[in-house]
């Protein structure tokens, strides 16, 4: 049983939340790798520690625990406004792109 985020309503006894991300910003992971290299023979050396390459990423900034219906219509908002966004990237590339000149080979 909760309260779902979005909409406001309890949700019925037993019924799970759903988690939807609303909010993700940049980021950069620096590893471990300037750690690197750790020489430190001996019988009592210290376990090594897993390579980290760091890199990059994305992160939660804000999630939201809502009901299933409220989960359903975000991820098609999402779905929908990830599809325009893929249109208009696309058409942005046909823009960018030179003309290409009809061929008539007669
Ligand atoms: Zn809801």
């Amino acid at each position: 049983m909760f309260r779902c985020q979005m909409c406001g309503k309890v949700s019925g006894a037993g019924t799970k939340s759903k988690k939807i991300v609303v909010a993700t910003r940049e980021r950069e992971y620096k590893g471990n790798m300037d750690e690197f290299p750790q020489r430190r023979g001996g019988r009592f050396r210290e376990p090594r520690k897993p390579r980290d390459r760091g890199g990059r990423g994305h992160e939660i900034v804000k999630e939201l625990m809502v009901c299933a219906s409220c989960a359903e219509a975000h991820n098609a908002k999402q779905a929908a406004a990830e599809a325009a966004a893929a249109k208009a990237r696309e058409e942005a590339l046909l823009a960018a792109a030179p003309e290409v000149s009809e061929v008539t080979d007669a």
